[in-house]
């Protein structure tokens, strides 16, 4: 079964109106340059494997406070064997959400199909230009675009609980790639703009950058609001 390395018990942020346990699991596919979580990305080899044993124990004796399960990396969908990880969790008796980049639209389709997953939650990184794209993820876009465009048609027929996220970054995003996010997602059921956090990164060009202030966010919210009404800051 695919590794975990990184696990806590309870969190309150990570899925609205949830108490949820958080998984973390190792690698990703992309490089975005101002992702946070260095060596589960780069050098996942050198944080320990947290047994499955003491997960199921914590899940099994958590059930009356815990409300469900958060399944993040890395990027989770990378691992092939991750429905047997989704099927275990549900065994238990949990509800899960994925946090996902969108590039394997064939993993989505099948957790969706063996009603495994309960919400998604899809970051689109920029605007579907293979330029601004390949900024945004450290990697040139070209071949993920297809999938990650997949992905969100998936998202928005599949009658699951979704939602499309997109970090801002200063020197990365401006408005205009806000406006085009939105333009591709159209109305949808809920679009969430994150602000980057001044922290170490894996391009120390984006390490401990100043984030946008709240008149920027506001800007970037209103623009979004002209094609999703309910789209939020977080
Ligand atoms: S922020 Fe980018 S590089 Fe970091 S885990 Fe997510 S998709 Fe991968």
């Amino acid at each position: 079964m695919v590794d975990i390395k990184g696990f806590v018990d309870s969190s309150f942020i990570e899925w609205e109106g949830k108490i949820t346990t958080v998984l973390y699991l190792p690698g990703c596919n992309l490089r975005c340059p101002w992702c946070y979580t260095i060596d589960l990305v780069e050098n996942p080899d050198k944080i320990p494997t947290i047994p499955w044993s003491k997960i199921r124990d914590h899940l099994i004796n958590s059930k009356t406070w815990v409300d469900g399960v958060v399944i993040t990396g890395g990027e989770p969908t990378i691992h092939k064997d991750l429905p047997e990880l989704f099927a275990k969790i549900k065994a238990i008796g949990y509800r899960i959400k994925l946090d996902t980049n969108g590039t394997n639209p064939s993993m989505l389709q099948q957790l969706i199909d063996e009603k495994l997953v309960d919400f998604i939650s899809l970051d689109i990184k920029n605007q579907p230009d293979p330029e601004k794209y390949s900024r945004a993820i450290g990697l040139e876009a070209t071949e993920f675009l297809k999938d990650i465009k997949r992905s969100i048609s998936i998202l928005l027929t599949a009658g699951v609980p979704y939602e499309f996220r997109t970090t801002v970054v200063p020197n990365i995003h401006e408005i205009k790639d806000v406006q085009n996010i939105t333009r591709h997602t159209g109305v949808c059921k809920g679009y969430v703009i994150q602000p980057y956090k001044s922290a170490e990164t894996i391009n120390p060009k984006c390490s401990n950058m100043k984030p946008f202030d709240k008149f920027k966010l506001g800007s970037f919210l209103r623009t979004a609001q002209r094609i999703i009404p309910h789209a939020r800051v977080r």
